[in-house]
Formats: C-alpha cells, sequence, structure tokens
C-alpha cells in the first residue's frame, strides 16, 4: 500500500538524516513516482529529491534544489570544512553501481555554489520500480544518503530520538562535547553502519537479527577522540567512527578518559571466557 511505502520512507528519512521530511506523490502518466523535501522548508525553498520509474526495472533519482533556495545555498556556503567532508563521504558511500552523477563536477570534490546543483543516479531491480520493495531500496541506497548529506550542509540539529538513552550512556564519563556529538549525530551513524555495516566490532553481534529491525539499537563511537591525539589529523567519518552494540559501547567507555581500544576490549572478552 502506497501509505504504508510513505510512512517506511518518511521514518527512513528521519532515522538517516535527522530531518522530518514531507512526502508527495507525482502522478503524472501511468506511472507515479515521488518527491520528498525537509518538511520545515517549503518545497521551493530547498533540496527537493525525486524518484522516477526509469525503463523496465529502474528508477532515476534526481536531487535538485527548488526555485527560491538563495537562503539555503547561502547556509550551505558557510557550512564547516568537516560538515563539508561528512557530506562528501555520504554521497561517496553511494554504490557506483548506480551510476552517480553531479552535473559538471567531481564526485570527490563537489560542491553546491548555486541552484543547478543536480546529483542523478540510476537504481536497478530485479522487479518492477513500482513495487514497495524497490521504492524502499532506492531510497535506502541513494535518497538517504543523498539527503543526509544536504541536512549536514544545511546544519539541521540532532533530533534527539534516544535522548534518554544519551542522557545515561556516559554519565560520568570525561567525553569530550565534540565526541558525543559526533557519535550522536544521525548522518554520522548512518555513514558509519553503511561503511562497516550493521554489526557490533567488537563482538560481532547483529542487533538486528537478534531484537528485530523495530527496537533493535546500534551506537556509534568515536575510536580515537582528536584531544588524545599526539599530533592532531583531520577527521575522518569513514574510519573514526565504528558501530558498537550498546553492551560493547558502555564497556569500552568504563575506562575514562580513554577508552579502552577495540582489541583491548576483545581480549577482555577472550579473558572472561577462559
Ligand atoms: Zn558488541
Ligand atoms: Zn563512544
Amino acid at each position: 500500500m502506497i501509505t504504508a511505502k510513505r510512512q517506511l520512507i518518511a521514518d527512513a528519512l528521519l532515522t538517516g538524516t535527522g530531518a522530518e521530511v514531507a512526502l508527495a506523490i507525482n502522478n503524472d502518466g501511468l506511472r507515479s513516482g515521488m518527491r520528498l523535501w525537509f518538511a520545515d522548508l517549503d518545497e521551493r525553498h530547498g533540496p527537493i529529491a525525486e524518484i522516477k520509474p526509469h525503463g523496465l526495472k529502474s528508477h532515476r533519482v534526481r536531487l535538485t534544489f527548488g526555485n527560491f533556495s538563495g537562503a539555503v545555498i547561502r547556509q550551505i556556503g558557510k557550512a564547516p570544512i568537516e560538515d563539508q567532508q561528512l557530506a562528501r563521504a555520504l554521497i561517496s558511500s553511494i554504490s557506483a553501481e548506480h551510476e552517480v552523477s553531479i552535473q559538471g563536477q567531481d564526485l570527490e570534490d563537489w560542491i553546491i555554489a548555486d541552484g543547478s546543483f543536480h546529483l542523478q543516479a540510476i537504481v536497478r531491480h530485479v522487479t518492477g520500480p513500482d513495487t514497495d520493495d524497490a521504492v524502499r531500496r532506492t531510497c535506502q541506497e541513494v535518497v538517504v544518503p543523498a539527503m543526509a548529506a544536504m541536512a549536514e550542509l544545511i546544519g539541521y540539529d540532532v533530533v534527539d530520538i534516544d535522548a534518554v538513552e544519551d542522557m545515561t550512556a556516559f554519565e560520568g564519563a570525561v567525553h569530550p562535547a565534540y565526541v558525543k556529538r559526533r557519535e550522536r549525530n544521525p548522518r554520522n551513524r548512518l555513514l558509519c553502519i553503511r561503511i562497516h555495516g550493521d554489526r557490533c566490532a567488537a563482538c560481532g553481534i547483529e542487533p538486528r537479527l537478534t531484537y528485530g529491525v523495530e527496537i533493535a539499537i546500534m551506537e556509534v563511537h568515536h575510536l580515537e577522540p582528536l584531544a588524545n591525539l599526539v599530533e592532531p589529523r583531520p577527521y575522518d567519518p569513514a574510519i573514526d567512527l565504528i558501530p558498537l552494540c550498546p553492551s560493547c559501547h558502555r564497556a569500552v567507555h568504563t575506562r575514562r578518559p580513554v577508552p579502552l581500544s577495540i582489541a583491548e576490549l576483545q581480549k577482555r572478552m577472550e579473558d572472561a571466557r577462559a
């Protein structure tokens, strides 16, 4: 049912981008497509993602800007370099098989200079493009990371879905604010799981398989807090963040201020089993 699909897509986008989206069905012709945009911006005032059937078994995804996006594009122009890196890493995490391209620009160092920004991708499916599964997959593989990149550049604050859990997770720990912010940023989490998979990097548990997708929790851990480095190096979300189950995450943070390394934690787990 299309309404079920809408809810599913809205949820995937909220979880991945940290921002609410609004959706509309495109009903031109026999086959319907879909448009979505950030709910707090009018459709014409920011990025718009469009999913359309393409050929027999594909979707074409486009990300463009509405005609009145000047203010948002100026805001994007002021995005900190770290946010730009995360945005590019999110776009780079889209598999090459989906033929991602950004008109007139390189995938590695694109910028959004004006409203002519235009990203396109083709997602091929084994079934027809009108099935729920196909739409869901196109969202997960292209639309969510692409809109997450936009959310990062626009600077959406973290929606505190797990506020209660976050309040207790690090209680008493000396946990620098910026590390905490990175670990809680839904776009960092999305990128981390896209790159490393949905499996705890320490104990190997896959919470989705154990608890079911609705209540499974996977957290993101910042491997090497910059404060502890002798030679600071640029933060790289692709290598500095790893997925940990809540139990392992708490376990590494029992040592303060420098958390246990994953190897140290694994050694302790081995010792405990022996
Ligand atoms: Zn674990
Ligand atoms: Zn952590």
